[in-house]
Order: structure tokens, then C-alpha cells, then sequence
């Protein structure tokens, strides 16, 4: 039985470096310009929303963001969208999969409006059969309401299915939920060191199309079992 692959948007087939540039570079001088207020304490005030809203639904809201700090966030990410880039091995990852037949899900944190703003820049969109944003759904994915509510719109079984996302949360939600196969990455932005895999909880990836072989030998132990 071919498994369902849900991956993760942001930090998993796109690097991370464009989302890190526009919220820790590019927000706090443009909150400071807009406030009047130095660089620092911009970084600070920011550092503390950053803090109180991390990994709810409102953290991923451009909206939200705009409001709570002055600041046209979707604006800004659209004056620097030409930053915007797949990780390594990502379309040629894609293209592997969809010759072999994978059913491809992509389910992102990201808001509807940051979404499109991505799909408008790489061209992610034929490969995926399932595209959601966790704000249509009413939850992150690090709730296990997201799943629920993700299984009640588009049916799958959990036993038959990877995640491959960069977040540990996100992972953790899934777990909880009972999806069977987790995989991480150990480099979401391009301009980080990448992680200790050692240190990671789950399985972990650099280039994407390390999945390959991983999904190889999970469907000649799926054989192996039925043959057993
Ligand atoms: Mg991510």
C-alpha cells in the first residue's frame, strides 16, 4: 500500500532562510521606522509577541501580525519575494515521487494569504493532491484537533503515513495523533548551521531526496509483512 506524504511547507521544501530574513531582519526595521523607535527596542518588543503567541494559530496569521504590530507583514513578504527558494533536492524530490505514483499532501502552518505567496514563487502546487493551511482548518498542526478535523475532511490512515516536517512540535502533534512514520530536517534555513541529528528526536534528512530510500525500505518491509 502506497503510504500518504504529508510535508511540511515552510523549513522542509522551502528554506527557512526567507522566513527568518522577513521576521527577524526585516520586521523589527520596519516596526522600528514605523514606531520611531530604535532597532533594539523593536527587537525586543517583537521578541516578547514572538514569545506569547508561539506556535498557536494567531502566530501564523499575517493578519494578526500586521495588526498587533503596525507593520503590513504580507506587504513586506511580497517586496522580498524573489528571496523566496526551495531546499535542496525539493522539485526533484517532487518530480521522483509523483513518477512513482505517491499521493502528496501538503500541509502548512502558514496562513491562506503566506500560502499563496509561496505557490506563487515556486511552483509546488502539480505536485500535491491535498493543500492546507492550518487557518481553514482552525488549528495548528501542533494540536492534535488538526488532525482530527484534517482526517474528518480528507480520510487517511494514520498507520500508512509520513509527516516530514522541520518543527518538532508539529511532529509531536502528529505523534499524538498516531501517525506512524516522522521524519525531520536537520537544515530548514540554508544560512543556519545545520542540527546535530543525534539530537533530534525523530529521523532526520538534509538533502530531501534522502527520503528516497527511506520510502524504499518502508515499502519492502510493507511486502515483507504481507509475504511473512
Ligand atoms: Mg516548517
Amino acid at each position: 500500500m502506497q503510504p500518504i506524504l504529508m510535508f511540511d511547507m515552510d523549513g522542509t521544501l522551502l528554506d527557512l532562510a526567507f522566513d527568518d530574513f522577513i521576521w527577524n531582519q526585516k520586521l523589527p526595521e520596519r516596526h522600528a521606522q514605523t514606531h520611531q523607535c530604535s532597532l533594539e527596542q523593536s527587537k525586543s518588543a517583537l521578541f516578547e509577541f514572538y514569545q506569547e503567541h508561539k506556535h498557536t494559530i494567531l502566530w501564523y496569521s499575517s493578519q494578526y501580525w500586521s495588526e498587533k504590530v503596525g507593520v503590513d507583514v504580507l506587504k513586506l513578504q511580497y517586496d522580498f519575494q524573489d528571496k523566496i527558494q526551495p531546499r535542496l533536492g525539493c522539485i526533484e524530490l517532487l518530480e521522483n515521487l509523483k513518477a512513482q505514483g505517491y499521493h502528496c499532501w501538503l500541509l502548512t502552518n502558514a496562513d491562506s494569504a503566506g500560502l499563496k505567496l509561496k505557490l506563487e514563487n515556486v511552483d509546488l502546487a502539480p505536485y500535491f493532491e491535498v493543500v492546507v493551511s492550518s487557518q481553514e482548518i482552525g488549528y495548528s498542526k501542533e494540536f492534535v484537533e488538526f488532525w482530527q478535523i484534517l482526517q474528518q475532511k480528507h480520510p487517511f490512515d494514520p498507520q500508512h503515513a509520513f509527516m516530514i516536517d522541520d518543527t518538532a512540535p508539529v511532529l509531536e502533534g502528529a505523534k499524538r495523533f498516531g501517525i506512524a512514520n516522522l521524519i525531520t530536517i536537520t537544515q530548514p534555513s540554508s544560512l543556519k548551521a545545520a542540527r546535530n541529528p543525534l539530537e533530534l528526536r525523530y529521523p532526520a534528512i538534509q538533502h530531501l531526496t534522502e527520503l528516497l530510500p527511506i520510502l524504499a525500505q518502508y515499502q519492502s518491509k510493507d511486502v515483507d509483512v504481507k509475504t511473512a
